[in-house]
């Protein structure tokens, strides 16, 4: 039996699913997921030993690929001078300067544990600013797993058939107003409906939790003039697309200012660290300042800060994210070029290193048409690729990452892997 399995087997019995996040199961793909014991730049072993080529990275944060010398080392110095202070220290007033300098929407910021605390908290903040209680959503978008946000709320909801969550009161999911992503005739026609009572709309500026889906032009702006004209908050939870697509986001790729920017992943490396932040008169409402509460014992951790100002100040080298979109394009057209070679209906869509591939002749533009695409090839190309060395995304609704540790080899090695893939699932079909 193989370790992954006896791991697998064992862990069920105490752990419910065998895992701590849903995703991480195989249950959208079936087998046995891979247990890792390390990774080292591109790649990652698992339990057997085997060695893949990882679209994963940690579903984001790798921005440089795994146990990257330069993280390490800042890691490695700041615990050498405790881990932990419950009191304030230098190193979250420079990352606090950092966040609002690259990030100019963003005039003050307090960080949190994980980017579900910082969407909860940044809702909290724009209902307790607005004196309002409802909030819009599109469905798809995940905002992580606090009760408002747990609504139609895609990728690890969607690989286990489930719309919504149970545990969450109706209550509370009444006042979570849900839309189509791109669907500008409904958002107009929710603000006439509810534009006074709305408290904030959250968006992910680009879709990162339904496989990978972009914003119409003009669709973020249609929502930043709503929110204008109504004293709505508009937030962007850019928690998986800060600092990936963009250095500053996707708000800086297309010029679109939100009141409020949550962010995570790339902003820990790897360690446990999320933000919110905005206008100054909107955080000036939370505590010790205003009514607001929010707090967290771990907050600005210093191990975990260190770790994430030594992955921003590596992405802030000059030419970084173009270098990374360009690598990300050549791996993903190429897989989708493979893909259409060999009978299948294929795209690939990529901004910076992040990507959606789909068995689909056309990118989608919102949650039903990502649920048109064919499931079952992606799940045979999971597999095969997963044979030969390749760890995509174990579910057709993830986007995939690609990290700066993903080199010419890295990407010829994987091309490789999906051409003879495709060959097999050609001589199945
Ligand atoms: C991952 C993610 C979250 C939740 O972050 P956690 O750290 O997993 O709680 C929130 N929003 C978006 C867009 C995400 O991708």
């Amino acid at each position: 039996m193989s370790r992954n399995q006896e791991l697998f087997d064992r862990s069920r019995h105490l752990i419910p699913g065998g895992v701590n996040s849903p995703v991480r199961a195989f249950g959208g793909v079936g087998g046995v997921p891979r247990f890792f014991q390390r990774g080292q730049g591109p790649h990652v072993y698992d339990a057997d030993g085997k060695r893949y080529i990882d679209y994963v990275c940690s579903w984001g944060p790798l921005l440089h690929g795994h146990a990257h010398p330069v993280v390490l080392e800042a890691v490695r110095a700041a615990m050498e001078k405790g881990l932990s202070f419950g009191a304030p220290t230098g190193l979250e007033l420079e990352m606090a300067e950092l966040l609002t300098e690259l990030v100019p929407s963003i005039e003050q910021v307090r960080l949190t544990s994980s980017g579900t605390e910082a969407t909860m908290s940044a809702i909290r903040v724009a209902r307790g600013f607005t004196g309002r209680s409802r909030i819009l959503k599109f469905d798809g978008c995940y905002h992580g797993h606090s009760d408002s946000l747990l609504v139609k709320a895609g990728s690890g909801l969607l690989t286990f058939g489930q719309p919504s969550s149970g545990g969450v009161p109706a209550e509370l999911a009444a006042l979570t107003t849900v839309v189509d992503y791109n669907d500008a005739a409904a958002v107009r026609a929710a603000f006439d409906q509810y534009g006074h009572e709305l408290a904030a709309v959250i968006v992910e500026p680009i879709a990162g939790n339904m496989n990978f889906v972009l914003p119409d032009p003009g669709f973020l702006q249609l929502l930043r003039d709503l929110c204008t004209q109504h004293g709505t908050v508009l937030i962007f939870d850019e928690v998986m697309t800060g600092f990936r697509v963009a250095l500053g986001g996707v708000q800086a790729l297309y010029g679109i200012t939100p009141d409020m920017t949550t962010l995570g992943k790339v902003i820990g490396g790897g360690l446990p660290i999320a933000a919110f932040g905005g206008r100054r008169d909107i955080m000036s409402c939370l505590a010790p300042l205003g009514s607001v509460y929010q707090a967290g014992t771990l907050s600005g951790n210093p191990v975990a800060v260190s770790a994430g100002l030594a992955t921003l100040h590596l992405a802030q080298e000059e030419g970084f994210h173009v270098a990374l979109g360009e690598r990300t394009r050549e791996v993903t057209e190429g897989i989708a070029a493979l893909g259409r070679a060999a009978g299948f209906p294929m795209c690939a869509v990529s901004v910076g290193g992040m990507f959606g591939l789909f068995f689909r002749a056309t990118p989608p533009r919102n949650l039903p048409e990502v649920m048109e695409c064919d499931r079952d090839s992606f799940n045979r190309l999971f597999h095969a690729m997963l044979d030969e060395g390749v760890y995509l995304a174990p579910s057709a609704y993830e986007a995939g990452f690609v990290s700066a540790a993903h080199d010419g080899d890295a990407i010829q090695e994987t091309l490789a892997a999906a051409e003879r893939s495709f060959a097999r699932l050609r001589a199945a079909a």
